[in-house]
């Protein structure tokens, strides 16, 4: 609401600027008209030089400045104005040949033989100075200030994201946009476009035939000044960002952290990634097309919110939440196990050994395959709805009231829905009436076609950390000053199951950490809760999944982590989860044996741990 409010004053105050500069725009071609002419008489130009404005910078949830803007400078041509030029002098100058030369001349004269052109884009601060001693020797030629991108530390690149030269499509779109600005072209760059890019102005100089500044036009009566971009402060912890990156070192996966009050995201770690300083300035395009031909890491393949994963054991707290919310499951509810769950035709979804029969929280804490695909079933099976597809059309409803199969709307591009499959898809499956609950229970843990990113993950984290609503999770949480939250981000979803129904899932984790799949993620100074996770792979090793909150009282941090091939949930999610959890409450990690291995893992090229790969007991998903 308060968005649309904004919206609204910016779209009023918009028209108004559009109305003052026809009337400008108007006046400018009167006077300037009349001025060309006295101009050309004394074999004067006009020009016109646009001021670009400083981006906005990007602070940490600490204050700490993350993205800067650094000097640099454009070379500018104007064709026209070139006179026979020492082409050798220059072309050592900018270290490129003459036909190199000549063809970027040629394509700023195909431009325009009269205004101005790019010839050499983002020139740094060292290699400037070399360049303006001499550049009198050049008419014709001329340098425009302008900044380049900087990051204090080389993480979090595609939450970043990164700007380049708007492209003709954007320019035929946005008359704001000029050939030669720059736009953000992903992550919170592009989110934020609007607020970071400031506003740019004009300096209309006079220049004699020889090339000299006579100084202002008018004194700079027709001058605007630009306005600097406005500063964003984002919801990251930039060292637990950072750290996060460290663990992940050698493995495919990601990491995502939020604080479940608020829905800040605390790390949203994709792996592998690159260093943001990369993309930035004239050697973007030479670095982004060697990041985007390495097919081994994919580094630009965003996982966080863009890798979809069968959630394996962790979706079993959905069955929890769901079971209960149906009255179709209490804590009390015994269930047998005997290595598994029949379904038929001698078939069964197995389970490892032990105690039998358990309740919900025995349940989560072992992690049974049967006790859960009984809830599933119970669900689906429930006679207070009109057959199979009904009932299982309220369970997808219910499951996706969590922010699953669908979009969370984070601030940034390129998020994906996840899939929670629909009826329909069954029906053109199975046949219209031909599925039943049995015909679809590995959703019931967490396989199937299920396809749930990590985002989604750590924010279902957050949502029983928060015993049952979320805020939508963002990565900016204040524009321009520290406390001007954005309003839309401090909505409430209340998820469709009962708050009442969430301590004993809690209590379930809580007992998954102190003595049951997970006790490799235990941390003797906070009680976390978590729940560990295997996602079938048919490629290849299994993925390990993990998702957690701590404390389990007025939780601070919850967070979902996945290691692609890593095997079981236990071996790698969980305490990798268990150092970041640590990292962020404690702010130093004292376990530095389990840090030393699980940094030094190398789970893409490296030897794989031979014991793990012989450990073919269930007991640890
Ligand atoms: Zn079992």
């Amino acid at each position: 609401m308060e968005r649309v409010l904004a919206f609204r004053k910016y779209l009023i105050l918009g028209f108004i600027l559009l109305i003052a500069s026809i009337f400008l725009a108007r006046f400018f071609y009167v006077q300037i008209m009349v001025d060309k002419y006295i101009l050309s008489a004394n074999n004067n130009v006009l020009r016109y030089m646009t001021q670009y404005p400083a981006r906005g910078l990007v602070f940490d949830r600490y204050g700490e400045l993350m993205v800067y803007n650094e000097a640099a400078y454009d070379l500018m041509v104007i064709p026209k104005q070139v006179k026979k030029p020492d082409t050798a002098a220059l072309c050592s100058l900018l270290g490129i040949d003459a036909e190199e030369f000549r063809s970027r001349l040629q394509k700023a004269r195909a431009f325009s033989p009269y205004r101005p052109s790019i010839f050499e884009a983002q020139i740094t601060r060292e290699n400037f100075g070399f360049l303006e001693e001499k550049l009198f020797l050049f008419p014709g030629f001329y340098v425009q200030p302008r900044t380049l991108r900087k990051y204090s530390f080389p993480v979090a690149a595609h939450a970043f994201g990164y700007i380049g030269e708007a492209s003709p499509e954007v320019i035929a779109r946005n008359p704001y946009y000029r050939p030669g600005d720059y736009i953000g072209i992903s992550g919170i760059e592009k989110s934020y476009e609007e607020v970071l890019r400031g506003q740019k102005g004009m300096k209309i100089r006079v220049f004699d035939v020889l090339n000299r500044d006579k100084g202002s036009f008018r004194d700079g009566k027709y001058d605007t000044t630009a306005v600097a971009g406005i500063d964003l402060y984002a919801t990251m912890d930039v060292q637990l960002q950072q750290y996060g990156e460290l663990l992940m070192t050698n493995k495919k996966g990601s990491i995502v952290a939020i604080e479940p009050s608020t829905g800040e995201i605390l790390c949203l770690v994709t792996s592998p990634s690159y260093d943001p300083n990369l993309l930035s300035g004239n050697i973007r395009k030479k670095n982004y097309a060697a990041l985007l031909a390495d097919s081994v890491y994919v580094p630009l393949f965003n996982r966080a919110l863009m890798a979809m994963y069968p959630p394996g054991s962790t979706f079993k707290l959905v069955d929890a939440l769901v079971g209960q919310q149906e009255g179709v499951l209490t804590p009390e509810t015994r269930y047998g196990c005997q290595l598994g769950f029949a379904i038929g035709n001698g078939k069964k979804v197995a389970c490892h050994p032990h105690p039998s029969p358990l309740d919900l929280i025995g349940a989560i804490q072992t992690s049974c395959n049967a006790y859960f695909c009984r809830v599933f079933k119970s669900i689906i099976d429930n006679h207070a709805y009109p057959g199979t597809r009904k009932a299982y059309e309220n369970w997808r409803k219910e499951v996706m009231s969590f922010g699953f199969g669908k979009k969370l709307g984070i601030d940034m591009p390129g998020e994906l829905n996840g899939n929670i499959p629909s009826p329909a898809y069954y029906d053109k499956y199975h046949g219209v009436n031909r599925w039943r609950s049995m015909t679809i229970i590995s959703l019931a843990i967490g396989q199937g076609e299920l396809g749930i990113t990590p985002l989604q993950l750590a924010n279902f984290s957050a949502t029983i950390a928060n015993r049952g609503w979320f805020r939508t999770p963002h990565l900016i949480r204040a524009i321009g000053k520290k406390d001007s939250l954005i309003g839309e981000f401090t909505t409430r979803h209340q998820v469709a199951v009962d708050p009442r129904y969430f301590e004993v899932v809690v209590e379930g984790m809580a007992n998954v950490v102190t003595a049951g799949t997970a006790t490799g993620a235990k941390l003797d100074s906070v009680e976390i809760c978590g729940k560990t996770g295997t996602a079938q792979n048919p490629h290849g090793k299994n993925h390990s999944i993990f998702i957690a909150f701590a404390p389990r009282n007025n939780p601070k941090i919850a967070i979902s982590v996945v290691c692609e091939n890593a095997g079981f949930g236990a071996t790698w999610a969980a305490p990798i989860a268990s150092l970041m959890i640590e990292k962020y409450l404690k702010r130093t990690v004292k376990r530095k044996d389990v840090e030393e291995r699980m940094i030094g893992g190398n789970l893409i090229n490296g030897k794989y741990d031979d014991d793990q790969r012989k450990q073919r007991d269930l007991s640890q998903d």
